[in-house]
């Protein structure tokens, strides 16, 4: 699959040198993906940081601009993120920022960092409570996806991924939704041809999302169903990204049916869906602090804030709904 920005391939990852630039080459990957994976990595220079969402700072940024410069990097090199979307998201942030931006290039080695993380340019680290809040938009030269790396990968991480191709499919397309719905045994044995399949359907529809829309401005949008909520409860609660963003798509689908802006047809087969993967659809915390979370989100844009509804499963408007009828809905959900 191609788009302007840059190339996205499912492949494998022993092809790899086709596809990097002539000239040296150096690796940030996590410990985890190099003990499972790291016999296939190609010839390179390697700089490992640790995982879990704690690391993703400007410490192990500095760090790691620390590590380059012993190695004397320089721009005729080409830095290559081989991990999930933690390592996705420091390679690309070091990448775009190191003398002032050198080529880089993903391997994503988690199925939410091949399906959404390692897709569309965003990448960044987290500063105080704020996800993600300092980063850049910049494309890499390649990703790479190879669905034979997922094999190694805990099956809470599995759901992680699943959490947002149903995103994927709940926004923008139906026949994902049912191919979803009547095959979760093969997707739960991995089976190649259903993964590879999820795999490029959601790599599309997230590049043609992004393609309209590349600095977020409205369309773009469209990717935070589930996810105005979701953030909310993964800040909360500190349950994973996927539990979050599940719970928030059935959270905000329950609020649109009682503002009557969706049908509640469409939440109850959502609901049933997530459920069918393991995946959660109840609210374990306080509304007033989902509610008072929402409002302090880098997100929000004045009084109002822009949330993806259902027209129906497979398609989705955006709609600026003010942040105290959200507020005040909210606290009406049962
Ligand atoms: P992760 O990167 O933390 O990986 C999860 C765990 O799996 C880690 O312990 C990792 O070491 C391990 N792992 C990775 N690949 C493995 C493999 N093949 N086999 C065995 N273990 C493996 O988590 P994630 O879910 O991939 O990414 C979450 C991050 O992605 C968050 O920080 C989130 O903000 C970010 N994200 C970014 C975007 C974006 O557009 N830039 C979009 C969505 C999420």
């Amino acid at each position: 699959m191609e788009n302007e920005m840059s190339k996205i391939l499912v492949g494998s990852i022993e092809n790899i040198a086709k596809y990097i630039p002539p000239g040296k080459v150096v690796i940030i990957t996590d410990k985890n993906v190099r003990r499972y994976h790291g016999g296939k990595f190609p010839n390179a220079e390697i700089i490992e940081i640790g995982d879990g969402e704690g690391i993703k700072t400007l410490d192990t940024v500095k760090t790691i601009y620390e590590q380059l410069l012993n190695l004397e990097v320089d721009r005729s090199w080409f830095i290559l993120g081989i991990g999930g979307g933690i390592v996705c998201d420091i390679a690309g942030f070091v990448a775009s920022t190191y003398m002032r931006g050198i080529e880089f290039g993903f391997v994503p080695t988690t199925l939410l960092a091949q399906v959404d993380a390692s897709i569309g340019g965003k990448n960044g680290v987290n500063l105080l409570d704020y996800k993600n809040i300092v980063g850049t938009i910049r494309q890499p030269k390649f990703t790479l996806c190879d669905i034979n790396l997922l094999k190694t990968l805990p099956k809470k991480e599995i759901k992680n991924g699943i959490a947002e191709i149903i995103k994927h499919a709940a926004i923008c397309d139906a026949k994902l939704f049912s191919v979803l719905e009547n095959n979760s045994q093969a997707v739960w044995m991995l089976d190649e041809n259903i993964v590879k399949r999820m795999v490029q359907d959601s790599i599309r529809i997230k590049i043609t999302i992004v393609k309209k829309d590349g600095t977020e401005k409205r369309e773009r949008m469209k990717l935070n169903f589930g996810h105005t909520i979701g953030h909310a409860i993964e800040k909360i609660t500190r349950v994973s990204h996927g539990e979050a963003i599940s719970t928030g798509m059935v959270a905000e689908c329950k609020l649109f049916s009682s503002m009557k802006l969706m049908k509640h047809e469409d939440t109850e087969r959502l609901e049933k869906l997530l459920m069918l993967y393991g995946l959660p659809t109840l609210v374990g915390c306080m509304k007033s602090d989902i509610a008072e979370t929402i409002r302090k989100d880098k997100k929000r844009r004045s009084k109002n804030v822009t949330m993806p509804v259902l027209n129906s499963i497979g398609k989705c408007r955006l709609v600026d709904i003010e942040l105290s009828k959200l507020g005040a809905a909210i606290n009406d959900m049962c």
